[in-house]
């Protein structure tokens, strides 16, 4: 028999009542879905602003029955590590179908976004190389560059003079070095300026990855941030998951076969963790065959959000994610809390997930939002949130 040790006990009431006095606690909140774009949250029927599924794919029919069907065919999970006997038929449909929406030789797949961040990067550089990092990428893209042991370099946001600098004063020190940035940052909902980086990277011998984890589905014509505004970057590493605008679970990484094949055969958390369950991988299947024959239906929710920005006279939104930045944690929270008395469900966001002093609510558009919530919801915030602060 096992007793907890008390000073177990202690340290997590002592760590939960410091956060509860910065109000940093988090909490759990059960969320029912109802629809695309309604849920129901402590007994009140909302529309959803913040969720990523941008498309509203998890709830499409066509995919939930691919999903149905891949469970009955082949069962609920996947039984073991894709190397042991993980690897069922459909990720090599997925793998190629993936390829082909990004332009690059070969792909694969891995349990999640964040398994792939926290695997890929360490996999590749190794204590004696370098990561430059923009300052406001994902926190596993963080997390993965500490694995790596080697140096990080943090760049200000899409700043490439800064980027430039310190490639010039450290690349040199290092074997390999990669940069590694948000394609389309998760709460700010800019872009990477990806032609610039594609340049610095290549002067400086440097690998870029970008974590399109916004941009598959709904940028670039669904092919994410290398493909924005008409173009065809040549990004070596291109990452990103399934279980934002492709409705499903799981992550990925595009890149040359040489690439994927020392992924496969070096990258702990491809190795050391089991398969995506067949009904997750043949969801995200279907939904890459909606998103390649369907080039409007991926704008939409772009289209949604440059309404909302209009509306509010803030710069026209690049993705579906728009940032309204109210900066003190506690009117952020009282700002939701008025929005959800109006019925829309728009989460708080604020440090350490943001910088300090940028406490927000992020917006997320998704294409079944009916043009006229999207109104009622910038008039609400024009006349009863940002209203007060300019009074
Ligand atoms: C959500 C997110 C991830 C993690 O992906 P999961 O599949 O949810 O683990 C990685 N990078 C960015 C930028 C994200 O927004």
């Amino acid at each position: 028999m096992s007793k907890t040790p008390s000073s177990l006990e202690n340290f997590a009431l002592a760590k939960l009542d410091g956060m509860e006095a910065q109000n940093l606690r988090r909490r759990l909140t059960v969320t029912e879905p109802l629809g695309a774009v309604e849920v129901m949250q402590g007994g009140r029927r909302m529309i959803n602003f913040s969720s990523n599924d941008y498309l509203g794919l998890n709830q499409h029919p066509l995919i939930k029955k691919a999903s149905m069907e891949a469970t009955e065919k082949y069962g609920a999970g996947a039984g073991a590590s894709r190397l042991v006997t993980g690897n069922h038929p459909l990720y090599q449909e997925l793998e190629m179908r993936l390829a082909r929406l990004k332009g690059s030789e070969d792909a694969v797949v891995f349990g999640s976004g964040f398994l792939a961040n926290s695997g890929i990067i360490p996999a590749l550089i190794g204590p004696d190389d370098a990561v430059f990092l923009d300052e406001l990428s994902h926190a596993c893209i963080f997390y993965g560059a500490r694995l790596t042991q080697g140096a990080h370099h943090v760049f200000r946001h899409n700043d490439m003079d800064h980027l430039r600098a310190l490639l010039e004063a450290e690349r040199h020190k290092h074997p390999h070095a990669m940069i590694a940035t948000d394609g389309v940052f998760s709460m700010d909902g800019d872009l990477a300026p990806i032609g610039n980086l594609v340049e610095l990277a290549g002067t400086h011998d440097a690998w870029l990855m970008t974590d399109d984890a916004h941009g598959i589905g709904v940028v670039g014509g669904g092919r994410g941030s290398s493909f924005a505004h008409g173009a065809r970057h040549a990004v070596p590493l291109q990452m990103g998951t399934l279980s934002k605008a492709i409705g499903g679970y799981g992550g990925y990484l595009c890149a040359s076969h040489a690439v994927c094949e020392l992924i496969r055969t070096r990258c702990r958390t491809f190795i050391y963790s089991t398969g995506l369950p067949p009904g997750a991988v043949a969801a995200s299947i279907a939904a890459l065959g909606l998103i390649e024959g369907d080039r409007e239906f991926t704008e939409r929710p772009l289209t949604l959000a440059r309404t909302f920005t209009r509306e509010l006279n803030l710069p026209a939104a690049e993705s579906p994610i728009v940032p309204v930045i109210l900066g003190d944690t506690d009117k952020t929270l009282a700002a939701a809390k008025l929005l959800a008395d109006e019925s829309f469900l728009i989460v708080p966001i604020r440090p350490p997930t943001v910088p300090e002093g940028t406490a927000r609510l992020r917006i997320t558009f998704s294409a079944g939002h009916k043009e006229a919530d999207v109104i009622r919801l910038a008039k609400i915030i024009r006349e009863k949130i940002i209203g007060e602060d300019v009074s």
